[in-house]
């Protein structure tokens, strides 16, 4: 596939931060684009929060302790972070997600909102995906589906997915995850355009280009 990043061949070919409401699936569409998509580098998170079953350190997160978080935080290698749902710190290792630009990877970020914010004041190039519920009761459904909070956690969880919901304009472009292997194959080729404005707003008619809206 040519570039047509043209001269500036410092500046990242595709940068794509994916984020959206909790529950909508983006943990799940992250799995399927790890192993169906193996160009896509996926950014490994920090976390204090501990393991679910299944999950793996180094592989679905860095598990690390509040006061390893705080020093990652003070020594500035997080490229963005945040307390999600009243308690637990998430963040981005900075290094790699710059070895990845470097190394023109393909690169992809799974974050929530207020990082989402974060990063686009740092790196304004990047392309913001919001991936949005086929629908709010949908959305609700696969919260108390998943059964892995207990409802005091449901119940934050569900209130922080009305703010991220609201947020869906501040995006460049949105998926609707009503299927898991469309949606990653929309979210693979957005990450594989060219960086143009007008790649983010091919027509779809599932995706919506949130671009007239602002
Ligand atoms: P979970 O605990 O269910 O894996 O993730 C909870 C929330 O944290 C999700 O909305 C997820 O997108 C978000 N998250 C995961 N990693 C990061 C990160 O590095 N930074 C930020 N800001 N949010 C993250």
């Amino acid at each position: 596939m040519s570039d047509r990043a043209g001269g500036a061949e410092q500046r990242p070919r595709r940068l794509v931060v994916l984020a959206g409401p909790t529950a909508v699936g983006k943990g799940t569409l992250s799995a399927y684009v790890r192993e169906h998509f193996p160009d896509v580098w996926l950014s490994v998170s920090a976390t204090t929060r501990a393991p679910r079953p299944g999950e793996q350190d180094g592989i679905h997160y860095h598990y690390v302790d509040e006061r390893e978080f705080a020093r990652m935080e003070r020594d500035g290698e997080l490229l963005e972070s945040a307390v999600v749902h009243g308690h637990h710190h998430y963040g981005t290792p900075r290094a790699p997600v710059e070895a990845a630009l470097r190394d023109q990877r393909l690169a992809l970020l799974e974050i929530d909102l207020q990082g989402a914010r974060q990063v686009r004041a740092s790196m304004p190039d990047a392309l913001f995906v919001f991936l949005a519920p086929p629908s709010w009761d949908e959305l609700v459904r696969r919260l108390v589906g998943r059964g892995t909070e207990d409802e005091e956690e449901r119940a934050r969880r569900l209130e922080t997915a009305k703010v991220e919901m609201a947020a869906e304009r501040e995006f460049d472009v949105t998926i609707v995850n009503d299927d898991v292997r469309r949606a990653a194959e929309e979210l693979v080729s957005l990450l594989r355009s060219p960086l143009t404005p007008a790649s983010n707003e091919r027509p779809s008619d599932r995706r919506r280009s949130n671009q007239q809206e602002k």
